[in-house]
């Protein structure tokens, strides 16, 4: 875990170095997203290859005829290297690996398609090799969210200790020893106080510092992987000076700040806890109808949530860029323990088409989730063969995807067991939840990517904004964060919209290019039309009719769209 501009990526091309020239075997090096792979190939590794003398000639150059060496495959004496991108789930998961190097952690899709975490899907793939080495590195982000931050507080955790040039005594280099203003220097110009002697080390010091250094385990223990921490306090590339200047530059706002925590300390930012205000989310209300499809929502999700009295539901439109619009909502009165009317209510708000105005085609939710909290048996049966609609179940680990794998329930219906009758979709909820409230917190920015009408009350507000992440301590002493409901408050719409979200990732929206994108609007979007003699409309008005009569409006379901 480190900050920028201390060496990580040179640090990841010297172990593929060594491995290649020291130590042959696999090696798979997976980056963010493909693209970076090919990047960091290219203009890192490559280089790295053609100029140093050890490495020179063992790996061929890439051309484009010779499979064996490509940009995102190269071959050497006794291995290679596979450069992947954690977005592509292919390439995390086919052969077995002995050196597997993840770099930049924080920054991969918290699952790689639906197949799950990307980081253990890569690891898995070290598991019969005894002799393995997994390397991890990146910058943190947030706190309880970072997955590099997760890997080193079960590392023996090693910081980088430095001498004194004054007293000799040794230290971990500290943002809050670096000094300026309280000394009466210009940030540029910034010293760093010695904690025991209290004298001003000026910056020049700081290589004489770092090559008298030692690494030194905070948590040692047998059986645990070795971690390092390094911030830009150490790097020999940048100053006291500028990392100063850096500060006082971010420091005016939370955005900004937050990056030069990450990037410059290189630890993890700790989000406020608290909920978004509501009063200002209602300020960014919109005026449109609801119960209409807005311009630019292009798939709509549902999620219903199964109360002893009441089910409440509510059906969101999503867009390019997972732009999202409540379309409708409600609740069904009743006792849904014994009152058959309430389910099939709920029946009839599952296959409700919506349209974007009065003509053009109108269609369903593509996917909707029915939480299986409460009444279980009575969710699963009503899921059950009903194409679409899917029993849910939220499960609150910080490292699960938005939507888990499904795994087959025994549903018992009027005294018969149906084995395996339907599939239970677990959820994701913190990660769910970190994506609404981020949202939500854009929204009072000004960047408003969540969309709600007018209709939407101070009630719907205080439900959506009822949770916050509260900072916990595990029994091994690790600290951990979880959301917790704010005291007697009602729920029900952060609950919903977290369905409608998860749904949305099951449709696989999150993956969709901006060609995907383009197409689905041409499906559901019509062209305005030319103007036509009358009878070719009438024409024209009858095909619609007829093709959303035979459930054209999914047509799109067969040619594989929103899978
Ligand atoms: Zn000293």
């Amino acid at each position: 875990m480190s900050s920028a501009q201390v060496g990580k990526t040179e640090l990841l091309n010297n172990a593929c170095g060594f491995v290649i020239d020291q130590d042959p075997g696999p090696v798979l090096v997976v980056q963010p997203t493909t693209d970076l792979g090919k990047a960091w190939s290219k203009d890192r590794l490559a280089p790295m290859l053609r100029d140093s003398p050890a490495l020179r000639g063992k790996v061929a150059e890439p051309r484009s005829r010779d499979s064996e060496n490509t940009v995102q495959h190269k071959k050497f004496a006794g291995g290679h290297i596979t450069i992947v991108g954690a977005n592509a789930p292919s390439g995390l998961a086919s052969r077995p690996i002995r050196f597997v190097f993840l770099d930049e952690v924080d920054r991969y899709p918290i699952s790689a398609g639906s197949e799950g975490d990307p980081v253990s899907l890569a690891i898995k793939r070290a598991a019969t090799f005894w002799n393995r080495k997994v390397l991890i590195v990146s910058t943190p982000t947030l706190v309880g969210r970072s997955r590099i931050e997760a890997e080193w507080a079960l590392s023996d955790q090693r910081r980088y200790w430095v001498p004194c040039p004054f007293c000799g005594a040794v230290q971990t280099l500290v943002w809050q020893r670096v000094k300026f203003r309280e000394v009466g220097l210009p940030p540029e110009e910034a010293v760093y106080q010695c904690e025991h002697c209290e004298e001003l080390i000026p910056a020049h010091r700081k290589g004489w510092m770092l090559a008298r250094g030692e690494w030194r385990a905070e948590a040692p223990g047998s059986g645990k992987p070795a971690g390092f921490h390094l911030n830009e306090l150490y790097s020999p590339w940048r100053s006291w000076g500028e990392t100063a200047v850096d500060f006082m530059a971010a420091k005016g706002s939370p955005n900004t700040l937050r990056t030069w925590i990450n990037t410059a300390l290189g630890e993890p930012f700790e989000e406020k806890g608290e909920a978004p205000e509501w009063e200002k989310l209602m300020l960014r209300r919109e005026d449109y109808p609801i119960g209409r499809i807005p311009d630019g929502a292009l798939a709509l999700t549902g999620m219903a949530d199964v109360q002893k009295n009441r089910i409440e539901w509510a059906v969101y439109g999503w867009g390019e860029g997972l732009e999202c619009w409540l379309v409708d909502r409600g609740v069904i009165h009743g006792d849904t323990e014994s009152d058959d009317k309430v389910w099939a209510a709920l029946s009839e708000v599952t296959r409700r088409a919506y349209h974007r105005g009065d003509d053009g085609p109108g269609w369903p939710a593509d996917a909707f989730g029915v939480d299986s909290g409460f009444l279980s048996p009575r969710v699963y049966a009503f899921c059950r063969g009903r194409e679409r609609v899917f029993a849910t179940d939220g499960r609150p680990g910080p490292m699960l995807p938005m939507i888990g794998r499904p795994a087959p329930q025994d549903i018992t219906w009027q005294g018969k067991t149906v084995k395996s009758g339907v599939l239970l979709w677990p959820l994701g909820t913190f990660a769910l939840k970190v994506w609404v409230y981020a949202s939500l917190r854009a929204a009072i920015d000004g960047n408003v990517k969540l969309h709600f009408p007018m209709q939407c009350d101070r009630e719907f507000y205080e439900q959506m904004t009822a949770e916050y992440l509260a900072e916990v301590e595990r029994r091994t002493g690790i600290m951990d964060r979880e959301w917790r409901l704010l005291k007697n408050r009602p729920n029900e719409q952060l609950d919903l919209i977290v369905g409608a979200r998860a749904m949305a990732a099951k449709l696989g929206l999150d993956r969709y290019t901006p060609e995907r994108w383009a197409e689905l609007r041409a499906m559901r979007v019509p062209e305005p039309k030319p103007i036509a003699p009358a009878s070719v409309v009438v024409a024209e008005a009858a095909a619609v009719a007829e093709a959303s009569r035979r459930g054209a409006y999914f047509g799109g379901r067969r040619q594989g769209w929103l899978r």
